[in-house]
């Protein structure tokens, strides 16, 4: 293998890697692809773990998007917000969970440290990022100086406000005034790196080709960095570190540079809930199905639906918070012209000799009666007419 096919190959392994993304459980990708359409992601079973998995965005030009979006990993009550939900978006068991409980009238001290928040200096739980951490901590101080029944009507707004159709709407269309932008520079970008240059170097000889290919990669690169700098500034106003952290490796590292647009946009509908963002993005019948999976698992999560060492006060705040997202959820899908008894009416017999449904995983089952153990022992639903 020559010198240039082996500069080549790293060039491209490196790049492969700048193409994949860790998504956590509870959280979901969506990858806009070359044609055009969005699809749904969850985080990849083989190449991931208990807390999450890989997702790959396009490789290829011309490029799309990858953005992700997380359903609250915190269940707010009246009383008090605790670091773990019953419920997942993923199919499968719910992710490992912080668990911790803290009553509104004992929090003094809300702080962000990278993705930790924490309540009087003591941990609440790592955030999937930096921006859901601050995000978190924004919904935290907003709801901490109500009283009771002010704050259940906060938590009830904040619910809604993540299922904002709109305002998703227009966080979207002001990324994409630079986002389109640093997209068609990666496509440049890419050509240039594994086309122009290699032929370069081949045809005039390292020595004679080094200095005009290498400008030509700076004005990608800085062209790249100071348009994601700018849009990230008006975007991402509070994350300064994070953007200094991004503007360097836009600059310096090519294969960074060709993904600067996913940087730009990955997080930036982190603060909606997944159903929502699907909603505006997938074709009907694949919102449907996710709406179905969403509304399933609020209805029937896995058992046993919080942890036994969980404080009374604990267990309450998941049942109240799980209860006030069953009730937005199902509105907003109403509101969406889905009929829920459509949505929600019993999968198709796989076999005529079934009997009974897990009303959360649907595997079914020849008994009449019995549990799902897949989902923790969930006892099953009889078919109509068994
Ligand atoms: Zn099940």
């Amino acid at each position: 293998m020559s010198e240039l096919q082996l500069m080549v190959l790293v060039l491209a392994v490196i790049y492969g890697w700048e193409c994949l993304a860790w998504l956590r459980r509870g959280g979901v990708a969506f990858r806009k692809d070359w044609r055009g359409h969005w699809r749904l992601a969850h985080p990849a079973a083989v190449l991931g773990n208990q807390t999450g998995g890989v997702v790959v965005a396009q490789p290829l030009p011309p490029l799309g998007y990858l953005v992700t979006a997380y359903q609250s990993p915190l269940s707010f009550s009246p009383d008090g917000v605790f670091s773990y939900v019953a419920q997942c978006v993923n199919p499968g068991w719910r992710p490992p969970q912080a668990a911790r409980y803290f009553s509104f009238a004992e929090i003094k001290t809300i702080t962000v440290v990278n993705r930790q928040v924490r309540l009087n200096n003591t941990l609440l739980l790592s955030a999937a990022s930096v921006y859901q951490a601050e995000h978190l901590a924004g919904q935290l101080r907003q709801l901490l100086p109500l009283d009771p029944a002010r704050r259940a009507n906060a938590i009830r707004a904040l619910q809604r406000d993540s299922l904002d159709t709109k305002a998703i709407q227009r966080r979207w269309e002001a990324f994409l005034v630079t986002g389109n932008r640093l997209r068609w520079l990666a496509n440049g970008l890419l050509a240039y790196l594994f086309v122009l240059a290699p032929a370069g170097f081949w045809y005039f000889g390292f020595v004679r080709g080094w200095l005009p290919l290498l400008l030509g990669l700076l004005a990608f690169t800085i062209t790249n960095t100071v348009l994601f700098h700018r849009a990230h500034r008006r975007l991402y106003p509070e994350a300064d570190d994070d953007r200094l952290t991004q503007d360097c490796l836009i600059l310096l590292a090519p294969a960074t540079s060709a993904r600067s647009h996913d940087a730009l946009a990955r997080h930036l509908l982190e603060p909606f809930h997944p159903l929502a963002v699907a909603q505006l993005f997938l074709p009907v019948a694949e919102f449907r199905t996710f709406a179905r999976r969403v509304v399933l698992e609020l209805r029937h999560p896995c058992l046993p639906v919080c942890p036994a060492t969980a404080p009374a006060r604990a267990a309450a705040a998941e049942v109240w918070s799980r209860t006030a997202w069953l009730t937005e959820v199902e509105a907003f899908v109403a509101k969406h012209g889905i009929s829920l008894p459509e949505l929600l009416r019993p999968p198709e017999r796989t076999e005529p000799g079934v009997q009974s449904y897990c009303p959360r995983c649907e595997a079914q089952f020849t008994a009449a009666t019995g549990e799902c153990t897949d989902c923790g022992g969930l006892p099953l639903v009889r078919f109509p007419g068994a």
